[in-house]
């Protein structure tokens, strides 16, 4: 898509520290990391979320993302690694093109990833019910 920030980085008309590039897939720096090596790893297809995406190029994007999290968490010396992917706007998705965060995680680096809730009696069968009939 001739306006998106990331399909201009996978064609090279922006700048961008790449990573980890393959047929379909490239990884690149987060401009703004919440950890140092935090890396976003797209598909080189346009998609604009993760639900958009085909099954096999998800399969692609996520083993990618397996790679690099070793080869983040090996180069920073982190302890651990999140994978994030916020999906739609409502979710905090700014960039309209899918991506999986992947970011190093050090003991005690103050990351709070979300506050936890509880469901009132019955509301756990329930939701799981809804979701459950929600499959297509
Ligand atoms: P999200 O909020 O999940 O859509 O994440 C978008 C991410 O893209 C943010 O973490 C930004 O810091 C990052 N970002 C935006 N523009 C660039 C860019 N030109 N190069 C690298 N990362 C970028
Ligand atoms: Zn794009």
């Amino acid at each position: 898509m001739e306006d998106c920030i990331f399909c201009r980085i996978v064609k090279g008309e922006l700048p961008s520290s790449k990573v980890y590039e393959n047929e379909k897939v490239v990884a690149f720096l987060d401009i703004s990391p919440v950890n140092k090596g935090h890396t976003l790893v797209i598909a080189r297809e346009h998609h604009k979320t993760m639900m958009d995406l085909p099954d096999d190029l998800l399969k692609d994007v996520i083993v990618a993302a397996k790679k690099v999290s070793k080869a983040a968490m090996d180069a920073t010396g982190a302890g651990g690694i999140s994978i994030a992917l916020s999906d739609h706007e409502v979710a905090g998705q700014v960039v309209p093109h899918a991506h999986f965060h992947i970011i190093p995680r050090h003991k005690n680096d103050g990351l709070k990833l979300w506050p936890q809730g509880k469901y009132s009696e019955g509301e756990m069968k329930e939701y799981a019910e809804k979701i459950r009939k929600s499959f297509k």
